[in-house]
């Protein structure tokens, strides 16, 4: 069993390219170039060099001693909250910008929900000296200003998307829609392992630096290069494919994949894809999707912004089909206390993403020999108004 992507883009039954007839030489150029430029000595070099000097990898491997004690485990956080920027989604538009360059594009394009991808894309952007627009729903908008502000402030522009419910899935059809329009000077960035084929697996590649990165500090620590469970949450997937990515062939790693379940399942307030979705498109891959009867998009619902995604990426439909990774669920209220916890017990403030795959650690149960590998994907300050409120209401 391979789990990677085969070459006609499909992971199992998921995946491909469903894109409109004027988008495949956008997307055909990209399939045609990736694997060359990305891995090409050059690339490497400048990928790897920023990492280390801007972005500040390799993040640390931490044995969080406390939060051990109290689940009787080793417990071990991955610290991509420590990323500049302050969460993983860097690795990412670091890695795209600098294809994008290779590609010789000058202008680049972007969607986004609650603004962190655009924050993510702006910031490389500024970084490179490439144009930067933005698309975001007009809801979204006023709903993430701070976010909004930055984006503006790194020199990014930031169009509203006026449609439907003016949220990340019109914001996308913006976004494809100028792609359409500007083949040739313009390089999309998608900001997780979504999208129509190369961009799951190329974002899986460049996030595959965070289980690179794991293997040689368990090695460092524990003399052994893998643990027993590795969890990671799930919006469209891309910190759990990096974080999983090299261990993926190695059946003695349990992974496990934590989605929001919102206010819960049954309330109609969720972001579980794998409990309530079926089969569908979604920006152009076939994949796990909430959609109604007559296979419109529901829109999700989650506490954390990240996680609010009504699909998920083909590589992690194809897991939860094969069974290789165990899919959880986390609601707001669990996430919460699982944050609370790790600030009173650690003195780190989780992003509340991160949160949902800190909470399974309540039901896990592993054994006082076992070892836990939690991807901490991001930092809380951007949550912290949501924090406050939590405080204030108890
Ligand atoms: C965006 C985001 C996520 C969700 O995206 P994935 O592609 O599923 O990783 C998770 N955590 C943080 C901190 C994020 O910013």
């Amino acid at each position: 069993m391979n789990y990677q992507v085969n070459e006609k883009g499909y992971y199992g039954n998921y995946g491909g390219a469903y894109v409109p007839e004027m988008l495949v030489p956008n997307v055909e150029e990209l399939r045609q170039n990736y694997l060359k430029i990305i891995y090409s000595e050059n690339f490497q070099k400048e990928f790897n060099d920023l990492l280390r000097d801007y972005v500040g990898r390799p993040s640390p491997l931490y044995l969080a001693k406390r939060l051990s004690d109290y689940y009787k485990t080793s417990v071990y956080l991955k610290r991509e909250d420590l990323n500049h920027t302050g969460a993983h989604k860097i690795n990412n538009t670091i890695g795209q910008i600098l294809l994008a360059k290779q590609l010789g594009k000058t202008r680049i394009i972007a969607e986004t929900g609650a603004g962190q991808h655009g924050v993510a894309t702006a910031t490389v952007c500024a970084l490179m000296g490439l144009e930067c627009i933005v698309y975001m729903g007009e809801t979204d908008i006023k709903r993430q200003s701070p976010n909004v502000a930055r984006m503006k402030l790194l020199g990014a522009k930031v169009i509203p998307a006026l449609c439907g419910s003016k949220t990340l899935k019109d914001a996308t059809n913006e976004a494809i829609r100028d792609w359409i329009n500007n083949p040739i000077n313009t390089h999309y960035i998608i900001g997780s392992v979504v999208g129509p084929h190369p961009y799951p697996d190329m974002v899986a590649r460049f996030q595959s630096v965070i289980s690179a990165e794991i293997k040689k500090q368990l090695n460092e620590k524990i003399k052994r290069d893998y643990p027993d469970y590795i969890i990671a949450c799930v919006g469209g997937g891309s910190n759990a494919a990096g974080a999983f990515y090299h261990y993926l062939d190695n059946k003695n790693v349990a992974l496990i994949a934590v989605e929001a379940a919102g206010k819960g399942i049954d309330s109609g307030f969720s972001a579980a894809t794998m409990v309530l979705g079926r089969p569908g498109i979604i920006h152009g891959s076939k994949t796990m999707l909430m959609q109604t009867e007559d296979g419109q998009i529901i829109e999700p619902y989650s506490i954390s912004a990240g996680l609010d995604y009504p699909g998920v990426g083909p590589v992690h439909a194809n897991l939860f089909d094969t069974g290789r990774a165990k899919f959880v669920t986390a609601t707001d209220d669990e996430a919460l206390k699982a944050a609370f916890l790790l600030c009173k017990l650690e003195g780190i403030i989780p992003a509340l993403e991160s949160a949902h795959a800190l909470a399974y650690l309540d039901k896990l149960n592993a054994k006082e020999n076992e070892v836990v590998v939690v991807n901490l994907s991001g930092r809380g300050d951007k949550d912290l108004a949501t924090y406050i409120e939590k405080i204030n209401s108890d």
